[in-house]
């Protein structure tokens, strides 16, 4: 047994708060309960809902215009389209949830060592705009808000999403204390980039041999920018080879290496770990949940 294995790691959801999605959006709302359900059977986890933030939380970290537009629906077509969403008093209440989740898993990770967010990595929304299905930054807000409590420290964000993480890169851009890293689909989405501290283009097709000594390479860098005391992980499962947005080719044990590693080098260091899930879009959607499941209970398994 491991030290500490009788800790039990909260994981915070959000997935009974749902919204409209209107037909032919392939925004995949289900996951949310899907991976709920895989977390709710695993051993040393405990699921629970977390308080929403409020809109004033919101403005820690975002433009008032933007936070003015999404809690009242004042968005315009285009920038619906950009996000890939249509706006709904149920949308904008669920934002509120699921930030409150990666806020808790932040807080609880502070004091226990492991906390997940069964949702949240939300990395393409800006201070002042919002895309890519992310309306609000949950990563830069539950820092904004742990800071509120009273942490000092250094931040390291590790994006491991297959999109490069925009949103990221734009909230902590003037933030000497967070070090963004990014290893993403060199061809995919977001196609206008704003630079991450490191960014790492990762080839069409890459499986993972090839993706796994990316990684290597970038952990192996990373205690040039630390010592770190909280570590967020976005561990998006649209890496995977049968994922409809993702276009590279890892395999579900190449993915589980993944999040061995990242996992290791964080909680080898004793660096407070936050888990989100961000994207994830594979057919079928089940498989997805597996994988973002999985995430879950290695960093369970590996938190002390
Ligand atoms: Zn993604």
């Amino acid at each position: 047994m491991q030290r500490g294995s009788d800790v039990t790691v909260l994981a915070f959801t959000h997935d009974r708060w749902v919204f409209p999605l209107p037909p032919g959006n392939r925004f995949p709302q289900e996951k949310y309960r899907l991976v709920r359900e895989r977390v709710e059977l695993l051993p040393g986890i405990e699921v629970r809902e977390a308080p929403p933030i409020t809109w004033a939380d919101a403005l820690q970290v975002h433009d008032a215009e933007w936070v003015r537009r999404i809690r009242h629906g004042l968005l315009t077509r285009r920038e619906e389209a950009a996000l890939g969403l249509t706006w709904s008093p149920e949308l904008a209440e669920r934002t509120l949830h699921a930030t409150g989740s990666t806020v808790a898993a932040a807080r609880s990770a502070l004091v226990a060592g492991t906390a997940a967010a069964l949702g949240g990595g939300t990395h393409h929304a800006h201070r002042a705009v919002g895309r890519g299905y992310c309306l609000v930054n949950d990563v830069a807000i539950a820092l904004a808000l742990i800071r509120s409590d009273g942490f000092i420290g250094k931040c390291l964000i590790l994006d491991l999403d297959v999109h490069q993480g925009d949103g990221n890169a734009d909230c902590f851009a003037d933030d000497p204390a967070v070090t963004v890293v990014s290893l993403h689909g060199a061809r995919n989405y977001p196609f206008v980039r704003v630079p991450s501290d490191i960014d790492v283009d990762v080839p069409d097709r890459t499986g993972d041999d090839g993706y796994l000594a990316l990684l290597d390479g970038v952990l192996d860098g990373l205690d040039a920018h630390g010592p770190f005391d909280i570590a967020f992980l976005l561990a998006g499962a649209d890496p995977w080879e049968g994922d409809r947005l993702g276009r590279l080719s890892l395999t579900c044990a190449g993915l589980e290496e993944r999040d061995r590693r990242a996992i290791s080098w964080i909680r080898g260091r004793d660096i407070p770990l936050v888990v989100t899930l961000a994207g994830g879009y594979g057919e079928p959607i089940e498989t997805t949940a597996d994988i973002q499941a999985r995430t879950v209970e290695l960093a369970a398994l590996h938190r002390c």
